[in-house]
């Protein structure tokens, strides 16, 4: 599902899934509508869904009508070291001439080979060998409790389904690979198949 989500140039339909899916979701929060209308939408959604607990510096997860179902640590380590070459929800010039809707992750521009690793532990769901789709060559990892993560562009992976894998560890390495205009990691963290922002998981700043 998170690949679909990526995919936005190869499937139209499934974008105006998201959009639908989105405000389907917005309904049954009438407090941060108002917000939604005047902002993007991504972003807006994100808040509703994640937020850091500012008292237990915990990341606390949200259901549609506003009450926490889950709660984690903060993540100390970011797959990859980097320049931010885009924010989350991004929706200028560039992505709405290409068609492209808004942006689903934070992109780090590396040189090509720098290892990844997931941002946190979990079990890897797909790898994706072909660099057939937006995505490029690609791993997904679920972290349980609906969070899931996304990593697009490598320019290989030697990651295999079903395999545990850890904050330290190597599932595939930066290229350019799916719609990329150059050596970068779009990495992105699903709740309930809905992109938030990986900010909001990450503790400290991403040095370069
Ligand atoms: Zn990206």
């Amino acid at each position: 599902m998170n690949k679909l989500l990526f995919s936005v140039v190869i499937s139209f339909k499934k974008e105006a899934y998201i959009v639908l899916g989105t405000l389907a979701f917005i309904l049954f929060l009438p407090l941060i509508s108002v917000v939604v209308i005047a902002n993007a939408g991504v972003a807006a959604v994100s808040q509703a869904l994640v937020a850091i607990n500012p008292v237990t510096h915990l990341v606390e997860i949200f259901d549609s009508k506003g009450k926490k179902i889950d709660e984690r640590e903060l993540s100390t380590v970011w797959p990859i070291q980097g320049i931010m070459t885009d924010t989350f929800g991004n929706f200028d010039a560039f992505r709405q001439n290409f068609g492209y809707g808004a942006h689903t992750g934070i992109d780090i521009a590396a040189n090509a080979g720098t290892p990844i690793t997931p941002f946190a532990k979990g079990k890897i769901t797909v790898v994706d060998n072909i660099n057939d789709s937006a995505c490029g060559i690609s791993v997904e990892i679920d972290h349980g409790g609906g969070v899931e993560s996304l990593y697009c562009h490598m320019s290989k992976t030697n990651a295999t389904v079903g395999q545990d894998v850890k904050p330290g560890d190597v599932i595939g390495y930066v290229g350019t690979t799916g719609a990329s205009t150059g050596n970068h990691l779009h990495f992105q963290i699903n709740v309930h198949d809905i992109p938030v922002n990986p900010r909001t998981f990450m503790a400290g700043e991403l040095g370069g």
